[in-house]
């Protein structure tokens, strides 16, 4: 088994001290910032002047500064802003404000990972993953527990690196719950492979196709909605509490017996190729240098997606249904 560390295995001494500089007060920066100022941090917030953000982080009692004049003042910076943002916002503010000595910590991998971003030697590089959304990062903290995380070191020129990453990890809460070592390389490509295959790519096509089918023979696409959306909170909650044996027990011998039997016909030969091919294009930097080129491009792909599925029918009619079925 891997092991796993709690809050015995960190010690916030390690930031003791030391400034911390959040980058970015979205999702992640919020949640990061606000949990790890509750555990005595010394935090600012680097941000552009004047944003959505800045006024978010004041209304928190919160100091914003611009990115660059945050990034000089602090020991340990955090680079929570969007992924396909950070390169260029690393080049004209964090790089000029980085020195030996300093910690650059990520909440993903990827422009380590691929290289959008090279820092300086004497720079330690580390990484805090929550697996979570930034709210809930912040809610279970603020139950009194966490969320689980990954950490890495990427480079430790200081000797200092991990005591810090896991000070960090303690900061925010995760600790409480348990947190995993892992390298940027295994976090950015299991991540980035997990978000296409199943947990973002895969669950709506799989959806979406059998949503067109029935409603394709006829079906009321209502009915189509409940059966293949709606239900899959449920199940997907019963093999997160106890894996796929748990769910097996709790649906009915008629969906267990359909399910095992039709599950591999219907993810079958051709589809798990189709995911190793997926892998692939991670692994070798084929979807990375994708992304990158849609983004500078202005997002042309990405937007057209976006407007195309708001006039699908399951969007419509999921609209409707959700409306009909809140407490009233
Ligand atoms: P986000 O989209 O919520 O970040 C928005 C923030 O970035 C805002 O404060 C915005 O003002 C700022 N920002 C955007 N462009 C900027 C620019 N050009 N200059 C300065 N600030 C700018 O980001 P997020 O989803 O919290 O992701 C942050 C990091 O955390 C990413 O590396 C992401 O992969 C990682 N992560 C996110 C989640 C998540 O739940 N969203 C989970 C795990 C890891
Ligand atoms: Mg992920």
């Amino acid at each position: 088994m891997v092991k796993a560390y709690y809050e015995k295995d960190a010690d916030l001494k390690a930031l003791k001290g030391k400034k911390i500089t959040v980058v970015g007060y979205g999702s992640q920066g919020r949640a990061q910032s606000m949990n790890l100022r509750d555990s005595g941090m010394d935090v600012t917030i680097g941000l552009r002047e004047k944003g959505k953000s800045w006024t978010k982080a004041q209304s928190d009692g919160f100091k914003p500064m611009g990115v660059r004049e945050a990034c000089e003042k602090a020991d340990v910076i955090m680079v929570l802003i969007p992924d396909e943002v950070q390169s260029e916002v690393y080049k004209s503010e964090i790089a000029p404000a980085l020195k030996p000595g300093k910690t650059l910590d990520f909440g993903h991998g990827f422009n380590i990972h691929f290289k959008r971003i090279t820092p300086p030697d004497g720079v330690d590089i580390v990484m805090v993953a929550p697996k979570s959304p930034g709210p809930k990062v912040r809610s279970t903290y603020e139950e009194g527990f966490g969320t689980p995380s990954l950490v890495a070191v990427e480079k430790d020129y200081s000797g200092k690196a991990w005591d810090v990453v896991m000070a960090l990890a303690k900061g925010i809460g995760a600790t409480r719950a348990g947190v995993i070592k892992t390298t940027f390389k295994e976090e950015t490509e299991t991540d980035n492979f997990g978000e296409q295959a199943v947990l973002c790519g895969g669950i709506t096509g799989l959806i979406g196709e059998a949503f067109k089918i029935l409603i394709s023979e006829g079906y009321q696409p209502e009915i189509a909605y409940f059966e293949v959306l709606h239900e899959m909170k449920l199940i997907v909650d019963l093999i997160q509490n106890g894996g796929f044996e748990n769910m097996w027990n709790a649906v009915s011998n008629t969906a267990e017996y359909g399910g095992r039997t039709r599950g591999s016909r219907i993810i079958d030969q051709h589809v798990v190729n189709n995911m190793r091919e997926v892998l692939k294009e991670v692994q070798n930097g084929n979807f990375a240098d994708e992304w990158m080129n849609e983004y500078h491009k202005g997002i042309p792909n990405l937007s057209k997606m976006r407007s195309d599925s708001q006039k699908e029918t399951l969007e419509q009619v999921g609209k409707e249904l959700r409306s009909m079925f809140v407490k009233k």
